[in-house]
């Protein structure tokens, strides 16, 4: 199903996982799958690691959540590193595998690649409009409540996005954030701009405290006070911080819903466990 038409339907909760690495084993990741697949998410998005081989694996994965698991399969493709002919040949495969939906990004600039070479895509907004002229596939694209780090202003990089929407776009995923009130003054924004698509609350459940303080100062993401607390007051024991990571999570979640949010995206980080438990705080809330 289209994620366009999914979102339709009423309060929707999905899910991202990523695929194996490089010749690292399917299994592990399959059975993570087949475990988050049983929670009935809206629908299951497969990160993609450009270069390196992994890419492939993104398709497979994707293909096995669509048509072994039953469940709507979202891939992400990044173009900065790829060449036309490569998005091309990856977006036929995806097809073939019937999925119906890609998250169109330019990914992460490598090093020692300051600017890509001629010919090559150089932001998102060019890889939303070669698949919109496709018109095979439901296209989603990402967006940043606290600013893209390259970006200097936010009103740029919302006008950058809006170019972005409008070139071919049917939802939105946010770069993740702690602080609700941070997504609810971009939303605003984002209306106000006349970007009027669903934008989907990406929440991160924090299972590692050491980990947290390096992925938010790469992305730009401010760890509140609150959650600093929490991160350092239970991060040097996992059973511990595990137990605060699902329970700010739920309370982030809970917030959204009740302040009107439709749609929230969980970086699961392949483990269901963490994802089941959130999905059973929220099972009144979700009527199920
Ligand atoms: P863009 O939309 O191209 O924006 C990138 C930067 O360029 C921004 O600063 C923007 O303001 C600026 N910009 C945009 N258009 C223009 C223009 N026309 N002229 C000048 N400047 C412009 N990375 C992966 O490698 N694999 C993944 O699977 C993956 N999944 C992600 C999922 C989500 C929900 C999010 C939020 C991010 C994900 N990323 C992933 C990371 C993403 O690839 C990086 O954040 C990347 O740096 C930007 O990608 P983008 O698609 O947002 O780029």
């Amino acid at each position: 199903m289209k994620i366009a038409d999914v979102l339709k339907q009423g309060i929707s909760v999905s899910f991202e996982v990523f695929p194996p690495k490089k010749d690292a084993p399917f299994a592990p990741v399959k059975e993570a799958v087949v475990r988050l697949a049983s929670e009935r998410p809206s629908f299951i998005s497969v990160t993609y690691g450009a270069g390196g081989g992994a890419s492939a694996n993104t398709a497979n994965i994707a293909s096995f959540i669509q048509n072994d698991c039953a469940t709507t399969a979202l891939a992400h493709l990044t173009c900065v590193t790829a060449t036309r002919e490569e998005v091309q040949a990856q977006t036929a495969k995806l097809k073939a595998a019937g999925i119906e939906n890609i998250l169109a990004l330019r990914g992460d600039i490598p090093a020692g690649l300051p600017f890509p070479p001629p010919g090559h895509y150089h932001h998102a907004v060019e890889l939303v409009r070669t698949l919109a002229a496709t018109g095979d596939f439901c296209l989603g694209g990402a967006c940043y409540p606290e600013c893209h780090p390259e970006c200097m202003h936010i009103e740029q990089d919302i006008a950058f996005l809006k170019e972005k929407v409008d070139a071919g776009l049917s939802f939105l995923t946010t770069q993740m954030f702690f602080d609700n009130n941070i997504y609810y003054r971009y939303v605003y924004k984002l209306r106000e701009a006349g970007i009027t698509v669903p934008v989907l609350a990406g929440i991160m459940p924090v299972t590692n405290g050491k980990q947290i303080a390096r992925i938010c100062a790469l992305s730009g993401t401010r760890l509140p006070e609150r959650f600093r607390a929490i991160a350092d007051h239970f991060g040097d024991t996992p059973a511990k911080m595990r137990e605060a990571g699902v329970a700010y999570a739920t309370e982030q979640i809970i917030d959204l819903f009740s302040n009107g949010v439709r749609a929230v995206h969980i970086y699961t980080m392949n483990q269901p466990d963490v994802a089941g438990r959130i999905m059973s705080n929220l099972s009144a809330i979700l009527e199920r």
